[in-house]
């Protein structure tokens, strides 16, 4: 395995700790701020929603507790390495948490090492931001067998979350298989047909790309249970894929006999994805020079995992559900790939989760006591994908929490939550091994030093003890 402490050597890890700049340990506890917010999660939502509450509500202070050692949550674990700029937004993330009534204090885990219970008595607002860190199963007969992976595991992998380097995706087999057809699902399969050559300079793990240097994977489907009207990939991601070097994509015309009628009813961002798939089963060879496929089928529903195979049903629309027939396909399939959504968990007893849904009960953020009087929590909210379900891209996720951070904001400001009442803060103190900015800030520059040595943005610790070793704790 290989990690950035030992490719810079120790000697040089420990410079690295000397340079960095040492903040201290601060809390908003002992500081003047009369309202202090603490959020949970430390991704997209409880970002911009500490950014909207420092700017808007004066005298205010946030704190951000985080389960792992690092911050940044699905812009580090979740967003493709070959898709750098959607990362850009670390960089207002990190200007929010240069503000000086904000505080960062990872691997601090709610449910764990803090309960609900103890940040509530200590903060006036407690804002939920915890995302969704599992996924959503299929339920159908030997969904457990070694060669079905979830692709929140592989992207975790790929991406470094620690906990995942030891994934081990079988390779070795030319034909793989993803059920859904979401962006998650496109980022896999683009991971696993681009050169090799693109994949180098991305901050990609070392432990994948040295796995997919060795991988024989040659086709790649992308398994939809309704049809190409429905898809739920987009418009830029189906472009990248279409433009990949050495890759054909392959439709199968029957998947499109009823679409090219249904164009002039579309909305507009729908039309141009079907013209984009239209035009591009039109221009599609009958026989293509090119080494790797990637083969988007519809109207096909996993129901059961055979050996080196997938049997689906075929599916008919009504009313844009699909409805299973009687007829019965089988897919040949090395590796098969689940991509039908992450998932929320309920970490604390003191929230009111929405099990069918995967979410915290909410109306417009400001969590719920209970399911059937709808009477509000006062002084607790949820945001992001814990609040909402696990969908939405990065810009969504912003808007949500602008308008749950306003809501705190507005309830503050008109006293429906005692902020007059003394609240004697949580002492941080008394965590063990807690990071702060100035701790990430050195995990952050040795990172980067270790990618810079193999001509990547960066190469991330797979390992959090490596992590604290680096931070210095
Ligand atoms: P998260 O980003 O998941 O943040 C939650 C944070 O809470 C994490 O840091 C987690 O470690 C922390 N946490 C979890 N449990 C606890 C606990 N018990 N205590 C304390 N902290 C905890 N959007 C785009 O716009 N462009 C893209 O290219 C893009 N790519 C994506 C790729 C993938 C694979 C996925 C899954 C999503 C992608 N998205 C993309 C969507 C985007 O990532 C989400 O909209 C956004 O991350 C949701 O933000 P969040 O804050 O709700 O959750
Ligand atoms: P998603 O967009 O909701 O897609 C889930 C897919 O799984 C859909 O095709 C869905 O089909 C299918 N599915 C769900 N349940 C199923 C079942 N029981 N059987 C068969 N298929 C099933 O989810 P995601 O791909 O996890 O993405 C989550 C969010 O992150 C999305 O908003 C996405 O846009 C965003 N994201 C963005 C990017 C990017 O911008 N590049 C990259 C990754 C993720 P149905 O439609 O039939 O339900």
């Amino acid at each position: 395995m290989l990690i950035p402490g030992r490719l810079l050597g120790l000697e040089n890890v420990k410079k690295l700790w000397l340079n960095a700049t040492k903040n201290g340990f601060s809390s908003t506890a002992g500081s003047s701020a009369k309202k202090r917010i603490c959020v949970v999660g430390a991704g997209p939502a409880g970002f911009y929603a500490a950014q909207y509450i420092l700017k808007h509500l004066s005298g205010s202070a946030v704190d951000i507790i985080e389960k792992l050692p690092v911050p940044f949550g699905l812009v580090r674990y979740g967003v493709a390495p070959d898709h750098p700029e959607v990362k850009n937004v670390i960089n207002t993330f990190t200007k929010t948490a240069e503000h000086k009534n904000f505080n960062f204090y990872g691997n601090v885990a709610l449910g764990k090492d803090v309960s609900l219970h103890d940040l509530r008595e200590r903060y006036h607002a407690v804002l939920l931001t915890y995302g969704a860190d599992q996924d959503r199963q299929l339920n159908i007969p030997n969904e457990n067998k070694p060669n079905v992976l979830s692709a929140r595991k592989f992207v975790a992998w790929y991406n470094g979350l620690p906990g995942a380097h030891n994934l081990n995706p079988d390779l070795s087999g030319e034909t793989v298989a993803i059920l859904g057809q979401g962006n998650v699902a496109v980022d896999v399969a683009r991971m696993l047909l681009s050169p090799m050559d693109t994949l180098r300079k991305t901050d990609t793990t070392e432990h994948a790309l040295e796995a997919l240097s060795r991988s024989r994977v040659k086709q790649v489907y992308l398994v939809g249970r309704r049809g190409p009207l429905q898809a739920a990939f987009t418009i830029k991601e189906l472009r990248e894929m279409l433009k990949l070097p050495n890759v054909q994509t392959l439709w199968k015309p029957d998947d499109f006999t009823d679409v090219p009628a249904e164009l002039p009813n579309l909305q507009r961002p729908r039309k141009r994805l079907t013209e984009l798939m239209l035009k591009s089963l039109s221009e599609q060879p009958a026989i293509s020079s090119s080494k790797k496929f990637f083969l988007p089928i519809f109207l096909r529903a996993p129901r059961a995992i055979g050996e080196n195979e997938i049997e689906l049903t075929v599916t008919q629309l009504q009313n844009n559900v699909a409805v299973l027939t009687d007829k019965i396909e089988r897919l040949p399939a090395d590796l098969l790939l689940r991509s039908i959504g992450y998932k929320s968990t309920c970490v604390d007893g003191g929230i009111c989760f929405d099990e069918r849904k995967g979410c915290v009960y909410n109306e417009n953020g400001r969590v719920l006591k209970d399911a059937v009087s709808k009477t509000v929590d006062k002084g607790l909210y949820v945001a992001g994908w814990l609040g909402t379900g696990p969908s939405g891209v990065i810009l969504t996720t912003m808007n949500g929490a602008f308008a749950v951070a306003k809501a705190i904001c507005d309830d503050i400001l008109s006293s429906e939550l005692s902020i007059a009442e003394a609240k004697p803060g949580l002492d941080f103190n008394k965590f063990q091994r807690v990071v702060t900015w100035s701790h990430w800030q050195r995990i952050d520059q040795a990172e980067t030093q270790a990618g810079q040595v193999m001509g990547k943005p960066r190469e991330k610790f797979v390992d959090v003890e490596e992590m604290l070793k680096v931070a210095g704790l």
